[in-house]
């Protein structure tokens, strides 16, 4: 196949004439051309892909659990996976905390700088701290609460319950297994074809993902730059220490914890491990959300990387909504930012407490865009650091956004390769489209 027919090379196309488009567009003075006839087909293109999330997982988990040999497979692929989870997260915060800590990004930011910053963007730092506010008054086990829907119409109504949805399709498919094959094979074969319909459609809608790329490139560039495309520039570089701080920890991540950890599970290598996954790294940077875009890494982990369904169907999802290692990282990143601009030195038990935190706010981090810089909110308030701060990071932080919702996506892959291998669920990968 020639290279330019290859899928991730048709999204970096489209990745990049997006971005040029945006900046002719802000330069020209087409920005409400692009808002009114580009950006929609972006937005058609993420709709697409949350539309047929719910139906997967459902599909897919309930087939998933139906071919598992008995339920202790079943749990002890649970707490491999929630365990390999925070063990990852607790390495990003620690790789984020390390790297803030050797680059110091606070301290390099000009007072002027500061100052400027805290006005232009203080209005959007008390909507932010509010969302925060009310995520902290849930009592303790109010999470747990949330995985047991009191309705199945409801928990199917919003992409935001996909753990509800996980919950409902394990519980059908553990009956499934428990009552006689001559009754439950219509419905397990009901769930298998739709399943397979799903996975034609998701083909079908990668079929347009250049073209979504394209047009949501666009229109983060124009809403970034405004019709003041040097100022965004400034800012960019005002904040170019930080940016740093926060990429270096996530490249570090992704090539340190990933690797150690199919050394350690798996004999899958770091560069077919890419191979395989990153079309969805791809989409996760444009859409910002990891929740769009587990249809497109449920397809590529199982059909490329080569894991079973009966793991990635349960792994991902659960991923998807809980594990954030690229959010996690930031957060700590810039928690200790924050605090080193406003002239805060953390002691190091200081530091641990924003290991726990940042680990605990990146589970109550939802998939979506911007969702990582509200859970900051509970962070900054576990060090004391002046939630205000925010308004220093606002300017860049959607571009972090982009890139920390990637490794989002990749620590999820990762963790299913890794479970995959332990099952004995992990054969051979297709990697390359
Ligand atoms: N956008 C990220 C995600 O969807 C969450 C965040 O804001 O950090 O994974």
């Amino acid at each position: 196949m020639p290279w330019y027919k290859k899928l991730h090379w048709q999204i970096i196309i489209g990745l990049i004439l997006g971005l040029i488009w945006g900046l002719i567009s802000t330069q020209a003075g087409w920005n409400q051309f692009t808002s009114d006839f580009i950006r929609p087909v972006g937005t058609i293109f993420v709709n697409l892909l949350q539309l047929i999330a719910i139906p997967l997982v459902l599909a897919s988990l309930v087939v998933g659990v139906t071919k598992l040999n008995n339920l202790t497979q079943l749990s002890r692929m649970g707490g491999k996976t929630i365990g390999i989870y925070m063990v990852t997260t607790v390495c990003a915060i620690t790789i984020g905390l390390v790297s803030v800590n050797l680059i110091q990004p606070g301290k390099a930011l000009p007072e002027e700088t500061r100052v400027e910053l805290m006005e232009s963007y203080q209005e959007n730092v008390e909507e932010r701290e509010q969302t925060a506010e009310q995520a902290l008054q849930r009592g303790p086990l109010q999470p747990l609460v949330d995985i047991v829907p009191p309705n199945v119409v409801s928990a199917m109504s919003s992409n935001a319950n996909m753990l509800q949805v996980v919950f409902i399709a394990i519980l059908l498919g553990i009956g499934l297994i428990q009552i006689e094959k001559a009754k439950s094979r219509h419905l397990v074969n009901f769930f298998d074809g739709f399943n397979d319909v799903i996975i034609k459609i998701v083909d079908y809608i990668m079929l347009l993902a250049p073209y979504g790329v394209f047009a949501l490139l666009a229109a983060v560039i124009i809403d970034l730059a405004g019709d003041d495309l040097s100022r965004a520039v400034d800012l960019l570089f005002a904040l170019g220490w930080y940016s740093l701080a926060v990429l270096i920890g996530l490249f570090l991540h992704m090539n340190l914890v990933y690797f150690t950890l199919f050394k350690i599970f798996s004999t899958m290598t770091l560069r077919n491990f890419f191979r395989g996954i990153r079309p969805a790294m791809l989409l996760g940077f444009s859409t910002s959300s990891s929740a769009a875009t587990l249809p497109v890494t449920m397809e590529r982990v199982e059909k490329n990387l080569g894991v079973e369904e009966e793991v990635s169907s349960f792994v991902l999802p659960v991923g998807a909504t809980i594990n954030m290692d690229g959010t996690s990282l930031y957060q700590a990143v810039a928690a200790v930012f924050i605090a080193q601009a406003v002239g805060m030195d953390l002691s190091i038990a200081q530091q641990l407490t924003i290991v726990l935190t940042a680990t605990l706010a990146s589970i109550g981090t939802a998939g979506v865009p911007g969702a990582g810089i509200i859970m900051l909110v509970i962070v900054l308030n576990s060090v004391q650091v002046p939630v205000e701060g925010i308004a220093l990071i606002l300017g860049v932080d959607r571009i972090l956004d982009m890139c920390r919702t990637a490794v989002n996506i990749t620590g999820d892959a990762a963790v299913a390769v890794a479970v995959a291998s332990t099952e004995g669920k992990l054969s051979d990968g297709r990697f390359d489209d």
